[in-house]
């Protein structure tokens, strides 16, 4: 397994629309374990291919990352998206806090439908479908928003969005400058 690189805003790589996986591959596998890799490394909780510059329908969640239990069982969850619709999104929203791992250290209230029924494909090319609500509904519509090009700051006011972006270069030239000195 290996570590990929992340794609960090303003990157024009974020910006492409993902095309559909057409078949369960064994460099298709090697991906999704390195993709499960670099975003426990990065301790995220979700990561599209297109955020390791490969712009596929595919991505991972894991909502669960904490130690392992009395059992030293690991408490992980990895859930692998093939090709993931949304079919029927609830008009009622919910907001959450949401980061990016291709917008680092940086957080803003997203508000989305709070219940989707959603369907796609595991690893195994096995078709799911089931109703999601929490922050794995969040989390879901988040990601499937990156195989479109689109990151959660786009659903920000300008104003939020230039402020958050002002602020992502200002922790980049500062951890720039202590990486000089
Ligand atoms: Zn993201």
């Amino acid at each position: 397994m290996a570590r990929l690189p992340i794609l960090e805003v303003p990157d024009p790589r974020l910006r492409r629309r993902s095309v559909p996986v057409s078949a369960v591959t064994d460099e298709l596998r090697t991906l999704v374990a390195d993709m499960f890799e670099t975003m426990y490394d990065a301790a995220g909780i979700g990561l599209a291919a297109a955020q390791v510059d490969r712009p596929i329908r595919l991505l991972v969640i894991d909502l669960v990352d904490g130690p392992p239990d009395a059992e030293g069982r690991s408490t992980r969850n990895p859930r692998v998206f093939i090709n993931p619709e949304i079919l029927e999104p609830s008009e009622e929203t919910s907001v959450y806090n949401e980061g990016c791992l291709s917008v680092p250290d940086q957080y803003a209230e997203v508000a989305r439908p709070a219940r989707i029924r959603a369907r796609w494909r595991d690893l195994g090319w096995v078709e799911h479908e089931a109703t999601l609500d929490g922050l794995l509904a969040t989390c879901l519509q988040h990601e499937m928003d990156h195989l479109e090009g689109i990151l959660f700051i786009d659903h920000l006011s300008r104003l939020r969005r230039e402020m958050l972006l002002k602020k992502l270069a200002k922790a980049r030239a500062e951890a720039a400058r202590e990486k000089a000195a």
